[in-house]
């Protein structure tokens, strides 16, 4: 959509094919449906957040950025606010809003749309794009461009109608796609742990992931225990590092602090108050000061303490399992969820058979790519958004330019 907005306000005539029944499914249940937007951050920021090689953005950025796609939007209408760590909302929460914003853009410079049409084909003579066959309602078409731009996304959320078309076309014309894998994906863990605590979320846990017995980072924040594992906002940060490191056989865990608010020696202080304080109470009851009462018998079933057992026969070494606990509970990662649930797809094509000052393939002429399709992806933020923003602007600029 950014492609066509920044090519047709160049006074182009373009076609925009999209093979679902509606445009922007995708953008449409980002952001639990609020679609983050973009980011506030300086450039120096998004490139910590982006994978593998971000300074292939620099251009992309320097032409569009997230102050271009905020004026964009609110010059159209489009009221947004600013949220915590810089994250981008439309003001009304409503991600369809965006998206509506988007059409209307769409429909003032005149960009013809078919929707409910597949690409089939980049038809190319001498490595020079030709144009186009299409499917649409079952029949067959040939179409005729100067330029294409290839966005097809990535393969996640494939019923959204990223299923991961575009590869097979750039590949078929010589394109390198880097290993495909889900990225921002929830994890799997070993056993019953997380199953026995399916639904609770936590909104201050401090997570970090291990490899091969090393702390490798930490996140704070949200998490959530599922049946299959662990998810939320601070996991699918993490996911990235833990399933690159498991898919190369490495052993990968995951350590929650239960109490990041208070060290070890504070929550040691506040365990033997507590303890001293509740005398006959039993720790079951006890411990419903310190913690959401799903996990109590998780975390009484793991230091073997028993839960009927008075606060005053509380043994130090008990205290001491309770403790170690709360400041590390642990989960050994066995596993990652499906594409359908991976909120980004890591890999693509390949950075170096990209110009990065145009976006036009330096395989076929008057090929451009942008989006998820590039061998880009990055954390959660709205990073990923501006990533496609930034590189289908400059990809509809370029293909005008070279026209
Ligand atoms: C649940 C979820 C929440 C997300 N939330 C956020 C967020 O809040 N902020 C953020 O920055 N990022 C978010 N993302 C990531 C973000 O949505 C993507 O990075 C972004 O949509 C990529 O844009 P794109 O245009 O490259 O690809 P897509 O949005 O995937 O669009 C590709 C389009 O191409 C169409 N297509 C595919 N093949 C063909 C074909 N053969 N013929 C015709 N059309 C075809 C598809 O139907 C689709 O409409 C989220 C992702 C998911 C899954």
């Amino acid at each position: 959509m950014l492609s066509a907005i920044s090519a047709a306000e160049e006074d182009a005539s373009v076609l925009l094919i999209e093979k679902m029944s509606r445009e922007g499914r995708k953008m449409l249940i980002s952001g639990k449906g609020r679609c983050n937007i973009t980011n506030t951050a300086y450039q120096s920021e998004f490139y910590k957040k982006i994978y593998p090689k971000p300074k292939f953005l620099k251009y992309a950025f320097s032409t569009f950025f997230s102050k271009d796609i905020l004026n964009l939007l609110e010059e159209n209408g489009l009221k947004t606010k600013e949220e915590r760590g810089g994250r981008v909302f439309p003001e009304s929460d409503k991600a369809k809003d965006v998206v509506a914003t988007l059409l209307k853009i769409l429909k003032r410079k005149n960009v013809d749309i078919l929707t409910n049409t597949k690409l089939t084909e980049i038809i190319t003579e001498d490595n020079i794009v030709k144009g186009i066959k299409i499917n649409r309602e079952d029949k067959k078409d040939s179409i005729f461009a100067k330029s294409i731009i290839l966005c097809t996304g990535g393969k996640s959320y494939p019923a959204t109608g990223s299923t991961g078309d575009g590869f097979m076309f750039a590949e078929k014309l010589g394109h390198t796609v880097t290993e495909l894998r889900p990225a921002l994906v929830p994890l799997r863990t070993e056993g019953e742990i997380a199953e026995k605590l399916q639904g609770l979320s936590l909104k201050n846990s401090n997570v970090s992931v291990w490899v091969n017995h090393k702390k490798v980072r930490s996140e704070f924040g949200e998490m959530m225990f599922a049946h299959y594992g662990l998810t939320g906002p601070v996991i699918l940060t993490l996911s990235k590092i833990a399933v690159d490191a498991f898919d190369n056989n490495k052993n990968v865990e995951i350590s929650i602090d239960l109490k990041p608010a208070l060290d070890e020696q504070k929550l040691d202080n506040r365990l033997q108050r507590e303890l001293n304080e509740s005398g006959k109470k039993q720790i079951r009851n006890v411990l419903k000061t310190l913690l959401p009462s799903k996990l109590i018998p998780v975390v009484l079933e793991l230091t073997k303490i028993d839960q009927y057992k008075e606060c005053n026969q509380i043994s130090a070494k008990e205290r001491k399992k309770l403790r170690v606990l709360l400041k590390d509970l642990r989960f050994k990662v066995n596993g990652h969820r499906s594409y359908k649930e991976a909120i980004i797809t890591a890999g693509g094509i390949d950075t170096n058979e990209i110009d990065g000052k145009t976006m036009m393939s330096k395989r076929i002429k008057n090929l451009y790519f942008a989006g998820e399709i590039i061998d880009l992806d990055a954390e959660t933020g709205g990073y990923n958004f501006q990533i496609a923003f930034s590189t289908g602007w400059l990809a509809g600029k370029s293909a005008v330019m070279k026209e």
